[in-house]
This record gives C-alpha cells, sequence and structure tokens, in this order.
C-alpha cells in the first residue's frame, strides 16, 4: 500500500506541521502523499519540500466545503496548480469568510456570556483557516467546557446556540474550479454524506472520481463505493483524513491507495482536459 492522499496540517484543523506530516509519513513507509486542508493549499510548499527531501511523492491537493442540493460535501482537489490565480483569489475569500464567522460565533457567545474573544481562537488554529474545532479548544483551554466534545454538546453542535452555518461554495462551482487550475476533483468520504443519489449529480458537474478508501468507510462501503466509481467511471481515491492529534489519534497511513490506483489518477491528471 503507497499513498495516503487525505491528510490535514495546521494550515486548517489538523496538529501538525507540514513537516510533521511529512516525518510521520516516511516513517510509516508512505511512497506519496496529498495535503488537502480545508480550503487552502498554504500548506503544500513546505510539503512539497520535506517530500523531496525524504524521497516522497507529493500531491498538490486541498479539500473544498461545497454543497449540492442543499447538502454539504467536501471535494478533493488533486496536482492543483498552486500559482493559479483564481485558485488564489478563491482561497483568499474562503480564508476572510471563515474569519468573519468566528467573529460571529464569539459574538453569540458573548451574548450568552461566555467572553472568549475571537483572537484567542485564532491563536489556538495558529493557522487562516480556523473553525470550530478551535473554537472548541479554545473554550477548553478558557476552562468554560471541561472537554472539547462538551464544547460541541453545549455551544457548537450544528443548529446549536453559539453554531454559525459556512457559507459553502455550490460543488459545480468547486469542480470547475478544481479543473481550471489543472486539477483532479474527488467527492471525499461519500460514506458519511449517506446522500448516494448525489453522486450522480456530481459526476454530471464533471466530478473525476470518488474517495472510496477512507478511516470512516467499513470494507462492505469501500467494495460499494469502487463498484459504483466502475459504473460511473470516476478513479477511485482513498486516504486517512488524519487531523493530527486534533479529533482522534493519528490516523496517518491508517488507509493507503495502491500504486496502481495511485498511478491512474496521476495519469488522468497529466492527460489534457477533454472537456
Ligand atoms: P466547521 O467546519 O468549522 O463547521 O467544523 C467542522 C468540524 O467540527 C468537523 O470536521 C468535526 O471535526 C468537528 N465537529 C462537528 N460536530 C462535532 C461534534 N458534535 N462533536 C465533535 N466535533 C464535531
Ligand atoms: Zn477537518
Ligand atoms: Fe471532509
Ligand atoms: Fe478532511
Amino acid at each position: 500500500m503507497f499513498a495516503d492522499l487525505h491528510l490535514h496540517t495546521f494550515f486548517s484543523d489538523g496538529t501538525f506541521s507540514p513537516e510533521e506530516v511529512v516525518e510521520r509519513a516516511g516513517g510509516l513507509g508512505i511512497r506519496a502523499l496529498a495535503i488537502t486542508d480545508h480550503d487552502t493549499l498554504e500548506a503544500c510548499p513546505r510539503g512539497e519540500k520535506a517530500c523531496r527531501e525524504a524521497g516522497i511523492e507529493f500531491v498538490y491537493g486541498t479539500e473544498l466545503t461545497a454543497e449540492i442540493g442543499g447538502s454539504e460535501v467536501h471535494i478533493l482537489g488533486y496536482f492543483l496548480d498552486f500559482n493559479n490565480s483564481e485558485l488564489q483569489e478563491r482561497i483568499a475569500e474562503f480564508r476572510e469568510a471563515r474569519q468573519q464567522r468566528i467573529y460571529q460565533m464569539v459574538e453569540r457567545l458573548h451574548k450568552m456570556g461566555v467572553e472568549i474573544e475571537a483572537e484567542s481562537v485564532f491563536d489556538v488554529a495558529n493557522c487562516r483557516s480556523p473553525g470550530r474545532p478551535h473554537v472548541a479548544r479554545t473554550l477548553v483551554k478558557a476552562g468554560v467546557c471541561p472537554t472539547y466534545d462538551a464544547a460541541f454538546s453545549r455551544y457548537l453542535y450544528q443548529g446549536g446556540p453559539a453554531w454559525v452555518p459556512k457559507t459553502r461554495f455550490p460543488s459545480e462551482q468547486a469542480i470547475e474550479l478544481i479543473h481550471r487550475a489543472g486539477g483532479l476533483a474527488v467527492l471525499a468520504h461519500p460514506g458519511l454524506n449517506k446522500r448516494d443519489d448525489l453522486i450522480e449529480p456530481l459526476t454530471n458537474q464533471g466530478l473525476d472520481g470518488l474517495e472510496c478508501f477512507h478511516t470512516r468507510h467499513n470494507g462492505v462501503q469501500a467494495r460499494k463505493y469502487s463498484r459504483m466509481a466502475g459504473e460511473l467511471n470516476l478513479l477511485i481515491s482513498g486516504g486517512s483524513d488524519c487531523h493530527g492529534f486534533s479529533k482522534n489519534k493519528p490516523l496517518l497511513g491508517k488507509v493507503r491507495l495502491n500504486e496502481p490506483l495511485f498511478n491512474n489518477l496521476k495519469a488522468a491528471a497529466t492527460r489534457p482536459a477533454m472537456d
């Protein structure tokens, strides 16, 4: 088993630096990896440099938060051109929207008498892509909540008193953006969406692949999505979705894609677009 193509760093909601991801991946015998932070590529240049030094193949990636038919879906972009100006502009907009959302959530907490500041959340996040997990960690650090999970069950759960919905990008635009930046668009963890009916419409929007192998897919799901990928002529991807220590134990390398499937992705990315 060869590649882990779904990894987060502290540039989104993971806890590892890009260098730490690469060092750990090397220790696990991983030969190729993609850093796929939420709505950003900031970690990628550092990841690429560390991979080059470690003799690991690096894939420029991101995990875009998108929406189709009122449902949130995550679209992985692989083999992206980091210098694509449209991609960089959109990412700057996503970052701005994420920061505004933190101010709004902090404001809601203030109204409930919980005095944490947005600046503390940004400090905890140590990155420019903060989200609810960072608010939760700030609440724990400030002694407001005993645990990370308690912060969610008290304030931050979907529909909760401090929750602010994310602005979401239509899936069609996310897929087009990825394509215009030279990348492949892959639907992340379809098993978590529980909306298999969305896979065909996404395919009609230009989706290139399905993340069949994921930490939270069981064997039955992995086989089901691999079969669907075959039927819909989609590429097969896989990765652990490791967030370092922020969600559970590091999952790095727990789910890997074999070399032939990785090579299929690579071949598709280097082929000139047909549409
Ligand atoms: P955000 O993208 O800012 O809305 O944050 C989403 C992340 O928050 C998810 O990826 C989870 O890691 C975490 N999360 C969401 N709901 C819960 C929950 N009920 N308990 C713990 N973590 C959660
Ligand atoms: Zn995440
Ligand atoms: Fe995701
Ligand atoms: Fe992820």
